[in-house]
């Protein structure tokens, strides 16, 4: 049977950037096996230890979960797409049913509008779907923003514009330079102040009539239950693994809803996860991902880049769907995942079932409080299990930036090289560098002199320690040091000329 894999661009990496693999196969197993002899650098993020697959990367044929089928056994036919849906630095319940709690207050309860509100409503107040009732239903409504990034800049302005009337949003960033490309909420005027305050002003000036609750705070394990137990629902706009568990453990043990979305280049995540939907179907991020992936594995935006338009595109379907909870109308991306692809213009859905072994909304939930997800997703302590090799790590020589400058000032014979992508040394580079993207470090090994001393730099230094430890691996006898900050760090301390990006 010819059917067609679908390669999420995390994982381009290692199939010489192709986003999809055609091959015979009779079971997922098989297609699977296939791609990872034409590619055999995914082997080790597919699967862990033999067979079994990563608990971090789903596979789905056509719009179903293999593992609500027959696994990695289930047959294929003629023309099937599997997709391979790593997660990303991602039977519908009706609205009728899920949107009940926050209908909770009866109409007599509902704030009622002003006519400056109703002029400025009059849009929605027309249709049918939305009218008096569903407005005061939205001025009732409160939302909480975590984060007021990419994606929280569109969804704060849409909701704010709707007349969403109590909005929280938590961040502890200041606005960069480097924000602007797709932060929208934010503006050049505001470089530098905190963005809470940068987004408070610009949403009370599209929308005079809200209440802004700001949070000048980083969300934790500590403060979260408390802050989400005061709204209705909270929007995750974050973009890092530790947060995106503590807001789905927060909002499972809080019941409430989680608009989630997440980006990175060109693709995006959305869905609505909602464990304490009154059907009981809900699932929830882990039911989706049980396990972050292995920090390193999947890189950030700021490693990685992003699209500036991605998130506005994913954000405004955040806002979408936290308007349809709040009216409890429309169809809710509750137990379906959207699946966006900018560059391609390709939307797609799989379907999402609560797992009924969920450690945190399952049967028998072993996660009944918030835990230390810093930990969880291996940023500290022991996380060997998932790949992460402290005793490797620490063994990497570093020097830092003005150490390097001190040491070349000297006439020291160093040779640099940089593993960043041909496109970032284009930016930017540090002089008589030499440039080896990190894929490329092994097979070109050749052209580094084992007996000179070699300064490995990339963007911030994680890359290099990658580049490092691949080296040593493949029994590189030379010294090698890894430049703390990476050209950053370079930029910082000794040449401001030197742009960062
Ligand atoms: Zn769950």
């Amino acid at each position: 049977m010819r059917v067609t894999i679908k390669i999420p661009t995390a994982l381009r990496q290692f199939t010489d950037g192709h986003s999809e693999s055609q091959l015979e196969a009779r079971t997922v197993a098989q297609a699977l096996a296939q791609l990872t002899i034409t590619y055999p650098e995914l082997r080790p993020h597919l699967y862990r230890d033999g067979n079994e697959l990563r608990n971090f990367i789903n596979v789905y044929l056509n719009t179903e979960d293999i593992r609500h089928q027959q696994r990695l056994d289930t047959p294929v036919k003629e023309g099937d797409v599997v997709t391979i849906v790593p997660s990303i630095a991602g039977g519908a319940t009706t609205l009728e049913e899920i949107g009940s709690g926050l209908r909770a207050r009866g109409n007599n309860e509902l704030p009622s509008l002003n006519n400056e509100e109703i002029s400025r409503y009059s849009r929605h107040l027309i249709m049918p779907e939305v009218g008096m009732a569903g407005q005061r239903r939205l001025k009732a409504a409160s939302v909480l923003m975590v984060g007021t990034g990419g994606l929280g800049a569109p969804v704060g302005m849409y909701l704010a514009a709707a007349g969403v009337g109590h909005m929280g949003i938590v961040d502890f960033d200041v606005v960069d330079a480097s924000n602007l490309q797709r932060q929208i909420i934010h503006g050049t005027k505001d470089v530098g102040r905190p963005k809470i305050e940068s987004a408070r002003d610009r949403l009370h000036n599209i929308n005079p009539h809200i209440q802004i609750d700001t949070f000048n705070a980083r969300l934790t394990s500590y403060n979260a239950l408390q802050l989400f137990r005061e709204y209705d629902i909270i929007v995750d706009g974050t973009d890092n693994f530790p947060t995106r568990y503590l807001v789905n453990d927060a909002c499972v043990l809080t019941g409430k809803p989680n608009v989630y979305g997440s980006i990175f280049r060109f693709e995006g995540q959305a869905s609505v996860f909602w464990a304490a939907a009154k059907d009981g179907r809900g699932a929830c991020y882990r039911c989706l991902y049980a396990e972050p992936p292995p920090p390193g594995l999947v890189p950030s935006c700021a490693e990685g880049g992003v699209l500036g338009v991605l998130p506005g595109i994913v954000g405004a379907i955040q806002a979408n769907e936290t308007i349809k909870l709040i009216l409890g109308d429309g169809d809710a991306l509750t137990n379906r995942l959207l699946l966006f692809d900018a560059w391609k213009m390709e939307f797609r859905e799989l379907k999402l079932r609560k797992d009924p072994a969920c450690p945190v909304c399952g049967e028998r939930a072993t996660i009944k409080q918030l835990i230390d997800y810093e930990e969880f997703c291996g940023l500290r302590g022991s996380g060997t299990e998932r790949g992460f090799d402290k005793t490797r790590e620490t063994a990497i020589e570093e020097l830092t930036a003005t150490e390097l400058k001190q040491r070349l000032d000297l006439g020291d014979d160093l040779q640099i090289i940089d593993v960043r992508e041909p496109n970032e040394y284009e930016i930017a580079r540090i002089p008589n560098s030499k440039l080896i993207p990190l894929k490329e470090i092994v097979s070109r090994a050749a052209e580094l002199d084992p007996a000179r001393q070699t300064v490995i730099h990339c963007k911030g230094g994680v890359r290099s320690a990658k580049a490092i430890e691949a080296l040593k691996q493949a029994g590189y006898a030379g010294n090698l040091l890894n430049l703390k900050g990476g050209i950053t760090a370079w930029s910082d301390e000794v040449d401001p000329g030197v742009p960062k990006y």
